[in-house]
């Protein structure tokens, strides 16, 4: 019997990518010069190609350096009006307290999704000034997207601000089950962004483990490809797969993507 690609009612939705836009200190892999693309025109263009209905972005260069980071989230704000399937994560960075000013302003526009943060590229410990972030995101009853970091200690923030949502991105390790598992207000999630969701069985066990309600869809421009056909050929019940690629976003972020 041969595999179908299965129909969905509602386009899914990516919750995690990236673009380079021609700014300074983007993601810039000369070995994947032809290799990989990480322009809009063609993230769109495979976007359009597999029906995908919504994306939530920041920029490149806000990620992969610390300088100008107001400035790549303002760009990407204005980008907002010319393109209706655009979503945002305005990038924060802890020691840079106009970000958090400007995040509290521009997360007032319903297609600004919440909070995003990358410890690693960003060069601080997330241990260190997770009470400054998190304490924040609670205040405002934000969601926060985070590149994985110190992923154990998470439930412990998670508990202390339980008015924040969590997402740790990149679903791959043991340690994201047990995080969201360990959070007891439930406000930890995960995304199935990059290259580690093809490990054979991390989506099957997730789901088992944790259920497809902690689960977000997310490409992080990787090959759409292989991360949407990864769910929706997964070895999950139907009902999963609609969790993960569009009913959870739309639960979590009900003023930007309706019901
Ligand atoms: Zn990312």
């Amino acid at each position: 019997m041969k595999m179908e690609f299965p129909g969905f009612d509602r386009a899914p939705i990516d919750i995690h990518t990236h673009f380079n836009h021609g700014a300074e200190g983007e993601y810039d892999t000369p070995a994947y010069a032809g290799t990989h693309r990480n322009g809009l025109d063609f993230l769109k263009g495979e976007y359009a190609r597999f029906g995908i209905g919504a994306y939530a972005a920041s920029t490149y260069a806000a990620v992969m350096s610390d300088r100008g980071i107001p400035e790549e989230n303002a760009f990407l704000h204005e980008m907002l009006r010319a393109d209706a399937q655009l979503f945002q994560w305005v990038v924060i960075h802890p020691e840079k307290p106009e970000s958090f000013r400007q995040a509290e302003e521009l997360l007032e526009h319903p297609r600004v999704l919440g909070l995003k943060i990358h410890p690693q590229l960003h060069g601080y410990r997330i241990c260190e000034h997770g009470d400054r972030i998190f304490s924040f995101a609670d205040r405002l009853g934000a969601t926060v997207l985070m590149h994985p970091a110190a992923i154990t200690e998470m439930p412990r923030f998670a508990d202390k601000y339980p008015r924040m949502r969590l997402i740790i991105a990149h679903l791959a390790e043991q340690a994201h089950i047990e995080a969201i598992r360990g959070a007891k207000h439930g406000n930890i999630y995960t995304d199935t962004s990059g290259g580690l969701s093809v490990l054979n069985r991390v989506i099957e066990y997730a789901v088992e483990q944790v259920g497809s309600e902690k689960i977000l869809f997310g490409t992080d421009t990787y090959a759409l490809a292989a991360q949407y056909s990864r769910i929706a050929l997964a070895d999950v019940p139907h009902s999963d797969k609609e969790n993960i690629l569009f009913k959870n976003a739309m639960r979590l972020f009900p003023r930007a993507f309706g019901e």
